[in-house]
């Protein structure tokens, strides 16, 4: 098959890292449930687009990166993201807790100047600090701004945002759409994005298996919409924050393994 572009290929990465969690650990056996979900006889592995991904030369599971020593887990995935792109390689990285996105961006961020980012989240994830720790999950778009690495962060299907993110998020020129206003219709980026996906921006109905349930959430149908129509070019993702402990009957895996699926198959299209 000819490739559209110079991308190698797209790499699947498994990062079973919960460390950074706040409330609740259990986000790193997700990598695994993950693939299980997205591998399931229960369905197969067309995309809605038609694309077969087991047809597919263009994506490969290069496994997990086993992180070893928590304290040095941010530069660890930083430099192994950075060295599958400086092979041109696209990664969609499978967490995990929300923390693991900062380093992920940082590598994308050199690679890619003008990037934006599509953060879909019920959370901004802007806490300057959570419990002493300014890598927990709830601050990772605050490190990716302080040190201005995006061009743009759009954040969607938002709906608990404390007094200290809305001054973050002004601070940061952040554009947050709650989603008490609705999902924007025409999200429309120039160049390069980067989508990180929290399992959480989806209503607790349709996946259960996260540690932050906050009620009144996407639907599945909501966010792969998103997916398959926002104008961009979508170049590296994260599906984080899915934690199996809380899952019923494996209907998160499912969720995670069918989002997995469309996002592969946006990458392959994009090139
Ligand atoms: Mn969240
Ligand atoms: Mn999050």
């Amino acid at each position: 098959m000819t490739k559209k572009t110079q991308t190698t290929s797209i790499n699947v990465l498994g990062i079973p890292f919960d460390d950074n969690s706040s409330f609740m650990f259990g986000a790193a056996q997700a990598p695994k449930l993950i693939r299980e979900g997205f591998q399931s006889h229960a369905s197969n592995l067309c995309a809605e687009n038609g694309l077969d991904l087991g047809e597919s030369s263009q994506w490969e599971d290069i496994g997990d990166l086993e992180i070893d020593d928590s304290y040095a887990a941010m530069k660890e995935i930083h430099s192994h993201v950075d060295g599958l792109l400086k092979q041109n390689n696209h990664t969609v990285v499978l967490g995990g807790d929300h923390s693991i996105t900062y380093p992920v961006v940082r590598a994308y961020a050199d690679k890619y100047p003008g990037l934006s980012i599509l953060h879909l989240d019920a959370h901004p994830d802007l806490y300057d600090s959570m419990d002493g720790n300014p890598q927990s999950h709830a601050c990772p778009f605050a490190r990716i701004m302080e040190k201005d690495l995006v061009s743009r962060l759009v954040q969607i299907g938002i709906r608990s945002v404390t007094g200290h993110g809305r001054e973050q998020a002004d601070k940061f020129g952040v554009e947050i759409f709650e989603l008490k206003d609705g999902i924007p219709q025409d999200i429309k980026f120039e160049g390069p994005v980067y989508l990180s996906l929290d399992i959480d921006c989806l209503d607790p109905a349709f996946a259960p298996g996260v540690a932050h349930y906050e009620p009144g959430g996407m639907s599945v149908r909501d966010v792969l919409t998103i997916i398959q129509t926002f104008k961009g070019q979508l170049v590296g993702a994260d599906i984080v924050e899915y934690n199996p402990t809380r899952d019923f009957n494996g209907i998160t895996s499912m969720v995670c393994g069918k989002l997995l699926k469309e996002i592969l198959a946006r990458m392959i299209i994009d090139g």
